[in-house]
C-alpha cells in the first residue's frame, strides 16, 4: 500500500534490494484513490454538481505525488503527461453514461490502480531497474461479473506463461497492477476490494514463487486494527484456516479469497511492514501452532441489520430463506452474520444505501422487513473471560452468536 512520495521510495528501495531475483511487483491504487473513485462514481450517477471538484482533487493529489518524486525533470514531465491522460480517460469513463453499475464500477474505479502503477515503472525506471509494466486485464482472466470476477485460472495460468516468464527469464522486474483482471471480451474487471494481495497470490502460486510477501503500513498481521486497539500485538504465525476465518470476520488484512490459492500450493505468504523493512515478518502457512494462543479482535462497523418475517405468521422455513437468498445475491450483497428464529430472519451486512434500498423493496413484497443501520459487528475469536467482561459488557447488544472458538455480537 504506497500513500504518499515516501512510501514509494521505501517501495523503491525494497525493490532494489530485491534485484537480483525473478520479481513480479504488484502495485494498488495510491492511498484512499479506490474510496474516491468509488465516490466519484456514485456522483457521476446522481449527476452531483461536486463531481469535477472532486474529480479535480483526486487528479492534484497524484499530480503533486509526481511533482514531489526524486525523479529528473524530462522524465517528470513524461510521467505527468501520461498520469494526465490516464485521467482524462477517468473523466471520460465518468461521463460516459453507462447503465450498468457494475460495468461502470469497474471502468471507473480501475484507474486507481492503472494510475499508480505507471508511477511506480517510472519511478523504478528513473533508478535504473529495469522494469516492464504488464497490463493485468491481459493477465488475470476472469468472467464477467463486474466488481467481483472470478479468475479463469486455466487461461491466467497460460498468460503468466507466455506474458511474465520471459520477462523475468530476461532478469526483467515486472510490474502489474492489483487488483484488476480482463474479461474475454478485452473489458477490464475487478476482484473485490483488497483484491491486490489475491493478484500477488494467483500469480505467485501459478509462478510458484519461493516467496509471496505483502507490504503493509502496519507492522504485520495484527490481532486486533491496532488504529481502534491500542493493546494490539503483532501475530507471528497463523494457519491458512485461521486466516479464511478471520477474512470471513472481516478482518481488513486479508482478502478472503487469497489464501485459497495459497493453501492449495502450500506456499507461505509474508506480511511485512514498509515502515520497518528488517523486522520479522508474520506468516501464513499450513503450521496451525499459534492459532489459539492469541484472541483476536475484529470490528466492522456501519452494519445494517436487516429482520425478515413472514407477513402471516408463518415460520420462515427452507423455501422463504431460498427466496431471501436469491434477492441477497441479485443486490449482490455479502451476508456477514445470520440468524434464524420462529417467525423472523435476522441477516446483518455492511451497510450501503443504494443496495439496501432495492433489496428492502423487493423483500418488502414479500415479508415485513425492520432494519437498523449504523450498527457494529464485533467478533472475538479464541476468546476468554476477561475479554468478553471487557469487550461484551455494557453495549447494547441487538444480536448475539457464540460457538466454543467465537462470540459475535452487533450492537
Ligand atoms: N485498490 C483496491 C482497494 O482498495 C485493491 C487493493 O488495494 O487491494 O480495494
Ligand atoms: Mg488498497
Amino acid at each position: 500500500m504506497l500513500k504518499d512520495a515516501a512510501g514509494i521510495e521505501r517501495m523503491a528501495s525494497i525493490v532494489e534490494e530485491f534485484k537480483c531475483e525473478p520479481l513480479v511487483v504488484v502495485v494498488s491504487a495510491i492511498g484512499k484513490t479506490t474510496n474516491a473513485l468509488e465516490k466519484l462514481l456514485a456522483m457521476a450517477f446522481e449527476k452531483d454538481d461536486n463531481l469535477a471538484t472532486e474529480y479535480f482533487k483526486l487528479k492534484s493529489l497524484h499530480v503533486n505525488l509526481v511533482q514531489s518524486l526524486p525523479i529528473s525533470t524530462s522524465g517528470k514531465d513524461e510521467l505527468i503527461t501520461e498520469v494526465e491522460e490516464l485521467f482524462r480517460d477517468l473523466w471520460d469513463a465518468l461521463n460516459k453514461g453507462y447503465s450498468d453499475r457494475y460495468f461502470a464500477y469497474d471502468q471507473v474505479v480501475s484507474f486507481g490502480e492503472r494510475i499508480s502503477s505507471r508511477i511506480v515503472s517510472s519511478r523504478l525506471s528513473e533508478k535504473k531497474l529495469i522494469a516492464k509494466e504488464v497490463d493485468a486485464s491481459d493477465i488475470i482472466a476472469t468472467n464477467d461479473n463486474y466488481t467481483d470476477a472470478s479468475v479463469d485460472w486455466k487461461k491466467t495460468k497460460t498468460n503468466v506463461d507466455k506474458e511474465i516468464l520471459p520477462l523475468l527469464h530476461s532478469n526483467k522486474i515486472v510490474i502489474t497492477q492489483g487488483f484488476l483482471g480482463g474479461d474475454s471480451k478485452g473489458n477490464v474487471t475487478t476482484l473485490g476490494r483488497e483484491g491486490s494481495d489475491f493478484t500477488a497470490a494467483i500469480i505467485g502460486s501459478i509462478l510458484k514463487a519461493d516467496e509471496i510477501v505483502i507490504w503493509k503500513d502496519v507492522p504485520g498481521l495484527m490481532n486486533a486494527d491496532p488504529k481502534v486497539f491500542e493493546e494490539a500485538v503483532k501475530l507471528d504465525n497463523i494457519s491458512y484456516h485461521e486466516a479464511i476465518e478471520l477474512a470471513y470476520y472481516g478482518a481488513s488484512v486479508i482478502h478472503p479469497k487469497t489464501i485459497q490459492p495459497l493453501q492449495k500450493n502450500k506456499l507461505a505468504l509474508q506480511i511485512r511492514s514498509f515502515y520497518k523493512p528488517a523486522a520479522a515478518p508474520s506468516y501464513i502457512s499450513d503450521d496451525a501452532t499459534l492459532d489459539d494462543k492469541i484472541p483476536k479482535i475484529i470490528l466492522k462497523e456501519n452494519q445494517t441489520l436487516l429482520s425478515i418475517s413472514s407477513r402471516n405468521m408463518d415460520f420462515i422455513m427452507e423455501n422463504s430463506l431460498h427466496h431471501i437468498f436469491k434477492l441477497f445475491t441479485k443486490h449482490k450483497i455479502h451476508i456477514n452474520l445470520m440468524q434464524n428464529s420462529a417467525i423472523s430472519f435476522s441477516v446483518c451486512f455492511n451497510q450501503n444505501k443504494k443496495k439496501q434500498e432495492f433489496l428492502i423493496k423487493d423483500l418488502s413484497l414479500f415479508y415485513y422487513v425492520k432494519y437498523n443501520t449504523g450498527l457494529t459487528l464485533l467478533t472475538l475469536r479464541h476468546y476468554d473471560d476477561k475479554m468478553l467482561k471487557k469487550y461484551i459488557s455494557r453495549k447494547k447488544i441487538f444480536l448475539e452468536q457464540k460457538s466454543r472458538t467465537t462470540m459475535q455480537i452487533i450492537y
